[in-house]
């Protein structure tokens, strides 16, 4: 077969797969957000919100940043509707967390970053840096935002692409990058000294699912979860019973619900504690993998990290 052959069989397969991905895909998953309406040139979509603030951030005004997962969206499960497609297809940057946080957008990612930026916001994070709990058999921890001296780690990425797309304006790019790394440096500090304000027998964090990995290591919060870190396996009866009899032995006095996990899953654990005899309370809703509204506190990653910790703090302390 010819070059040629190989080539045009190469790009139907291509088209093939695009094709899939929209037929099991055809209802619209969530509505994303427009992070930046500046009208800049370039054009960057961004799979989380975490991710579009940041990017948005260092941008400025010379791009155009939008995320495509609205407030609740839960990123594991998050299929890629027709809509979806044509929004990757026009943006010049696409960027995304990785470590299989976007489990059912590998296919899609593949397929446009044959002809234009697809950048994984993690990719200098290094194996050593990164959780991987054995209970996930080999792989890594995507939660990376909910450290925040890790996440800072991911303005690097961002204004290294933003800077080659876009020469001209890579000095106004370095100057908000080092901003933006300032600022994520003193909300480190911030969430530090709150956390530190808890009594360390208290600091024990009770989630719908372990998106706190990380958050737990950083802040020294012992985490745990009904379901592991990605919600695409279901929790058992057996979860349950687990989770029911820590937070019992431990007499945890509150446990929270995430907002894009359904808040049913935390409110059987509550229940199963209650039967034996120990009261739980909840202690609001956490923002996990998806931030608040925009145009909201906690419509931005800083808002959403204050949030978590102050409900954290006001119910644990
Ligand atoms: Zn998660």
């Amino acid at each position: 077969m010819s070059k040629f052959g190989i080539s045009l069989l190469r790009r139907c397969s291509l088209y093939l797969g695009l094709a899939a991905t929209l037929l099991f895909s055809a209802c619209d998953s969530g509505a994303g957000v427009a992070l930046s309406s500046a009208g800049g040139s370039l054009k960057i979509l961004a799979t989380t919100s975490m991710i579009g603030d940041i990017a948005a951030r260092i941008a400025g005004p010379h791009a155009t940043v939008e995320s495509l997962m609205g407030p609740g969206v839960d990123p594991h499960l998050y299929k890629t509707s027709e809509s979806d497609v044509r929004r990757l297809e026009n943006a010049d940057l696409i960027l995304y967390n990785g470590l299989n946080l976007e489990g059912k957008m590998g296919e899609i990612f593949e397929a446009l970053s044959r002809s234009r930026r697809v950048v994984a916001v993690s990719k200098d994070i290094t194996a050593a840096e990164l959780r991987t709990p054995p209970e996930f058999k080999g792989h890594h921890d995507p939660h990376i935002w909910f450290d925040v001296k890790l996440w800072s780690t991911v303005v690097g990425p961002i204004r290294r692409e933003l800077s080659s797309l876009d020469p001209a304006h890579a000095a106004d790019y370095v100057k908000n990058a080092e901003t933006v790394a300032q600022e994520l440096s003193s909300l480190d500090a911030w969430v530090e000294s709150h956390v530190a304000m808890i009594p360390a027998d208290r600091r024990i964090l009770v989630t719908a699912h372990d998106a706190f990995g990380y958050f737990g290591r950083r802040y020294q919060v012992e985490v745990v979860a009904l379901q592991g870190i990605s919600t695409v396996a279901e929790f058992s009866v057996h979860d349950v019973e687990r989770l029911t009899q820590r937070i019992v032995e431990r007499k945890v006095p509150a446990v929270f619900i995430e907002s894009s996990v359904p808040r049913r899953n935390i409110e059987a654990v509550q229940k199963a504690c209650e039967a034996k005899g120990h009261k739980v309370s909840i202690g609001g809703e956490l923002f996990s993998d998806a931030m608040g509204a925009a145009g909201t506190p906690e419509g931005t990653y800083r808002g959403m990290v204050e949030h978590n910790v102050r409900l954290i703090l006001q119910a644990l302390r």
